[in-house]
């Protein structure tokens, strides 16, 4: 669903991805790790067509991100087709970016009426099970600040997932909550997992990077130090600084 092959990105001087290598099934939960500055929000920008990558190779369910493919020669895409491009690609930020004059079901409906096309009674009733399903569904009709930073994020999820996406994009979604108010959040991303989402997750949470993920990528400085099953990255990693920034988290 999302493969990088020597993915390079630089601002200026500054390079941020110095060769990213990475594959992520259909299906599957990667965990993305490391410290901050390591270039992790970056490459899933790079993924959603936010950044545009200086060099190597990314491509979405086998399409080049910001190309189409014409014979051998790739054509770069218009801005139309970037947009249609990046309805398929949910994603999840550590500040939750609802819109704050929109009750939660008017921001979940906001996306599938104005560019999905979908009837006002449909997104309605697709959200109320939306809403439903993050738990939320006594909540439709509040703002967003009448909601807890959980909730809110649970509404974010929601609102990604009303446009079906192909693969969901977690960028240290729980970091800004309170501590007592991650597990709901997880306990989402958990349950969208087993339903067989494709999900790449920035997450500091190890104990969710090990029971939920099936790779555990380790990012530093640009490069991806190690990677695999999280069962050993996590516990055993071969590389000192693996080591050195799990010391740190844990
Ligand atoms: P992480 O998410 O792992 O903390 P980021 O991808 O946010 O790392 O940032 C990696 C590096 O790129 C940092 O040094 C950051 O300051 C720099 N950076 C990120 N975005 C920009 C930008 N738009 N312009 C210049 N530098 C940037
Ligand atoms: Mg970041």
């Amino acid at each position: 669903m999302v493969r990088a092959e020597g993915v390079r990105k630089h601002f200026g001087r500054l390079e941020v991805l110095k060769g990213i290598d990475l594959t992520v099934e259909r299906g599957q939960v990667c965990c993305l790790l490391g410290p901050s500055g390591s270039g992790k929000s970056t490459f899933l920008r790079c993924i959603n067509h936010l950044e545009r990558i200086d060099g190597g190779r990314l491509c979405v369910d086998g399409e080049p991100v910001g190309h189409r493919r014409h014979g051998d020669r790739l054509h770069e895409l218009r801005e139309r087709e970037v947009a249609e491009r990046r309805r398929d690609i949910g994603m999840v930020f550590q500040r939750f970016n609802l819109f704050p004059h929109m009750t939660a079901l008017e921001n979940i409906t906001e996306a599938p009426v104005r560019v999905g096309g979908t009837s006002r009674a449909d997104a309605r009733e697709q959200a109320l099970l939306l809403l439903e399903e993050v738990g939320l569904r006594d909540r439709a009709h509040h703002y967003p600040a009448q909601l807890s930073g959980g909730q809110q994020q649970r509404v974010a999820i929601a609102r990604a997932l009303a446009m079906r996406p192909k693969v969901m994009l977690f960028d240290e979604p729980t970091s800004a909550l309170d501590p007592e108010l991650v597990g709901d959040v997880l306990d989402v991303m958990r349950r969208l997992a087993a339903d067989g989402m494709t999900m790449v997750v920035v997450t500091h949470e190890i104990g969710f990077a090990r029971e939920v993920g099936d790779t555990a990528v380790f990012m530093d400085e640009g490069v991806v130090v190690e990677a695999g099953d999280p069962a050993r990255v996590l516990a055993e990693p071969e590389q000192e600084r693996t080591r050195a920034f799990l010391s740190k988290v844990l």
